[in-house]
């Protein structure tokens, strides 16, 4: 099972879209690079897809940008909402 590198790197604020979380920083799946401009992303607080944009905040990413994903990225991302759902629910198990 891939991990969430510990390296968090600090973006731009922006938010998201669909839950209004705060996004500001930004964790790796197995690496610990900088995200880039077009990199796919999801939600820390609800898994929503996102998109880094040319000033690295984040938007919601279409269906149609889901859809054109290479496979490899596509199953990386499936991945990374699997991993932040698992971590919303141990979330609320310690309440
Ligand atoms: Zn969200």
């Amino acid at each position: 099972m891939p991990s969430v590198s510990d390296i968090h790197h600090r973006v731009p604020q922006s938010f998201c879209p669909l839950c209004g979380h705060k996004l500001d920083a930004a964790s790796g799946m197995d690496t610990d690079d900088r995200p880039s401009p077009g990199d796919a992303g999801v939600c820390i607080q609800c898994a929503t897809p996102l998109i880094y944009q040319d000033d690295l905040t984040m938007r919601a990413m279409t269906q149609a940008e889901i859809n054109n994903l290479d496979p490899g990225c596509r199953r990386e991302l499936e991945i990374a909402m699997l991993v932040v759902r698992s971590l919303d629910r141990r979330k609320k198990r310690k309440k």
